[in-house]
């Protein structure tokens, strides 16, 4: 039996919207810059270019080149206009993808190819520093690859070189580095890594996914910013979303590489299937024309000059941010970011306390651990609302002066960040249950009864990873919506 069926009869489009409409208010309010991640707004311009872009080609079809002409010439252009901005050597060669998850897949992917083919390497091996995006875990995890972390540096954050030679075998066939990694906005030594990945003839990723535009726009704008492209000769690809700091639509990243050579380990084709040859240049087959197109129309569209004047107020409001958080007892910033990534922690108060306080005035917080920190990307918009949010961080650390640097463990926290995603219904359910069996005061009881509530109807015994899975099989099943007036709103309450 399904839970939610099909309707029997149709509706007509204006319902449709509007129950879509309805469901949406629930969601961030990016649109009013409440939101440090996740999406990133530009000019109203840009969003109607997008808009138009996306709905021409809404149903095109990027896998078939010779179908679609068009996506074809976009995405080469595409490829090379965002080439443009890493000191491309004149072999520069890529692809779009659907993200960055995508971009890194495939450079993984070509990277053990590479070197199945050219070194003879059968159990292959990748090292990367523990701040790297989860995305090379999972390439490594899909593709059956070793992979091995390094530590960062304390204070810089930045990856130790060192550590990544002693970790070189003959297995080894990449080394990866950020330009910027997410957790702290903070460039890896590239120039170190590319070197040492040269010398032993292996390929070295840059992963500059969130901060590959934004630090080349710096440093068109004269700030200093270290080397982390192409003019390092050991860098061998360099993956970069268009979907950030492009401000182009959901769904556009691009994977560049030194050359060809190197790319067509990214390529599959199979030529003996009944239904005629099959290639395919990435992970996906039917490749979607809207996000191909929407990209080309907004680099078209902001040019140079855009993307500067973007890049100018996002330094604004980076240094604005990076200034007042500096001032204020009883937050520090967790490192001296490279790019608009700024991440600040508490020695005196529980910073998820504060983080929780923020959420309760509609700001859509990101939380980080080792160390524990509220994560921010700043982007232009938010130079608006620097007064708001400062105002509203210092009445949230005033609410949270009782608490202290949280001992809770790990797992609890995690299983709390994991209750902010609970669908609505079964939320209020395990909750009420939980606190009626409880003595929380009423002021604990909306924070942390959730979160126990979880607990109590979690399967998963094992480790944390489980645990987690557990927890989003549990997200990723249907439950019923809350019609009801009210209902709705104590339900927002549990889940900030
Ligand atoms: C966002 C991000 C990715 C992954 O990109 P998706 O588009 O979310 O798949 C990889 N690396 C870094 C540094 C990122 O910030």
């Amino acid at each position: 039996m399904s839970h939610y069926p099909l309707p029997k009869t149709s509706k007509n489009a204006d319902e449709v919207i509007g129950t879509m409409k309805y469901l949406k208010e629930k969601d961030v309010k990016h649109q009013d810059s409440k939101a440090f991640c996740l999406v990133f707004n530009s000019t109203p311009e840009v969003k109607k270019i997008m808009t138009e872009a996306t709905s021409l080609f809404l149903s095109d079809n990027g896998l078939n080149p010779t179908a679609f002409p068009s996506l074809k010439q976009f995405e080469n252009e595409v490829v090379q206009m965002t080439a443009s901005f890493f000191n491309p050597p004149k072999t520069i060669t890529g692809s779009m993808t659907s993200g960055g998850t995508e971009s890194i897949l495939m450079a993984v992917k070509a990277a053990r190819e590479w070197a199945h083919k050219v070194k003879g390497i059968k159990k292959p091996e990748l090292i990367m520093p523990i701040t790297a995006h989860p995305a090379f875990n999972k390439a490594c995890h899909y593709f059956g690859i070793k992979l091995k972390t390094v530590s960062v540096d304390p204070v810089t954050f930045k990856a130790n070189v060192q550590e990544m030679k002693k970790k070189i075998t003959k297995n080894t066939i990449m080394l990866v580095g950020s330009a910027a990694n997410y957790t702290q906005g903070i460039v890896d030594p590239i120039e170190e890594i590319a070197e040492l990945a040269q010398e032993k003839n292996i390929l070295c990723h840059v992963d500059a996914c969130i901060g590959g535009l934004i630090l080349s726009l710096w440093r068109k704008l004269g700030h200093s910013i270290p080397r982390f492209d192409f003019e390092i000769e050991g860098v061998t690809s360099l993956s970069v979303d268009l979907h950030k700091y492009g401000y182009c639509a959901k769904g556009a990243s691009v994977v560049l590489y030194r050359d060809n050579e190197l790319r067509k380990h990214q390529f599959y084709a199979t030529t003996n299937w009944p239904g005629g040859i099959y290639i395919s240049p990435s992970f996906m087959g039917t490749r979607p024309g809207g996000p191909i197109a929407a990209a080309w129309a907004v680099m078209q569209h902001l040019g140079e000059e855009g993307y500067l004047k973007l890049a100018k107020k996002t330094k604004e409001a980076t240094d604005e941010f990076v200034k007042r958080i500096k001032e204020i007892k009883g937050v520090y910033l967790i490192a001296n970011p490279d790019m608009s990534i700024v991440s600040f922690g508490s020695k005196k108060y529980d910073i998820f306390a504060i983080a929780d306080e923020l959420s309760f005035k509609g700001w859509y917080m990101d939380r980080q651990q080792d160390p524990e920190s509220i994560h921010l990307t700043i982007m232009p918009n938010h130079l608006n609302v620097v007064d708001d949010f400062f105002k509203d961080l210092n009445s949230a650390i005033e609410k949270s002066k009782h608490t202290k640097p949280n001992k809770d463990k790990l797992m609890n926290r995690i299983t709390k960040s994991f209750v902010k995603m609970m669908p609505n219904a079964l939320l209020s359910k395990l909750a009420k249950k939980e606190t009626e069996k409880m003595n929380f005061n009423s002021n604990d009881k909306q924070r942390m009864a959730p979160m126990y509530g979880m607990m109590g109807t979690l399967t998963g015994k094992g480790t944390l990873d489980e645990i987690c899975i557990d927890v989003m099989d549990k997200i990723f099943t249907y439950s019923p919506r809350l019609e009801r007036e009210g209902e709705s709103e104590k339900n927002d309450q549990l889940l900030n």
